[in-house]
């Protein structure tokens, strides 16, 4: 079974499917991190995304592995966020991600999050989910975990979400037949139960 979990930044996408996928035994697919590792790829090689993406080797576990090394921390720089989006609009960096992504799908129990898995990568999915949630709420999630101004992140966001939403390839919406569920007032148990339960209900 796969799982897809698409929404914004700040949504609570990633503890919402680290949650799930532990829940229910399936493995976890950060999407993201692969378009981050991208970035940083290219900003340390001064190439383009496009030139380096087909080349990279990027592992997904515990720890995100580039060509080898471990760079789980780096690709979180703000630096990094923002080279990421942008790297996440080129349609040949898409193509090379997408390929890896659904490879990686193909087999075996999923929980896999990103912008574009219900629409893109995974329009079969069992069960689709759109994770939503206020700005200033997202903003104060995100403004938490990097220990940084809400302020700051809000208007990080806004760019971000902007150009997620208003690209031409894969743009950032609600895939057909997903439950878009918003997050703003809900814990982060609340929203994982609720996911899980869909889950074991189609399983049965
Ligand atoms: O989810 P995360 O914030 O780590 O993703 C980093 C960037 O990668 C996003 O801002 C988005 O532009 C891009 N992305 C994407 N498609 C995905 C996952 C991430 O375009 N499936």
């Amino acid at each position: 079974m796969v799982i897809a979990i698409d929404g914004p930044a700040g949504a609570g996408k990633s503890s919402v499917a680290r949650g799930v996928a532990s829940a229910l035994g399936f493995k976890y697919l950060d999407s993201g991190a692969m378009y981050r590792s991208v970035a940083l790829a290219a900003l340390e090689q001064r190439r383009t995304p496009a030139e380096v993406a087909p080349g990279l080797r990027i592992e997904l576990a515990e720890r995100v592995l580039l060509d080898g090394r471990d760079v789980s921390g780096a690709i979180r720089a703000p630096a990094v966020s923002e080279a990421a989006s942008r790297a996440a609009a080129d349609p040949t960096v898409r193509e090379a991600m997408v390929a890896e992504q659904r490879r990686l799908l193909s087999q075996g129990d999923w929980v896999a999050e990103g912008r574009d898995i219900g629409t893109v990568v995974a329009p079969g999915a069992e069960l689709k989910l759109f994770l939503s949630a206020s700005a200033a709420e997202r903003a104060r999630r995100r403004a938490a975990e990097l220990g940084v101004s809400q302020a700051t992140v809000l208007a990080e966001q806004a760019i971000r979400d902007a150009r997620d939403r208003g690209r031409a390839h894969s743009p950032l919406r609600p895939a057909p037949g997903a439950v878009v569920l918003d997050t703003t007032e809900l814990a982060l148990e609340t929203v994982v139960e609720r996911i899980v339960a869909m889950a074991e209900k189609l399983r049965r």
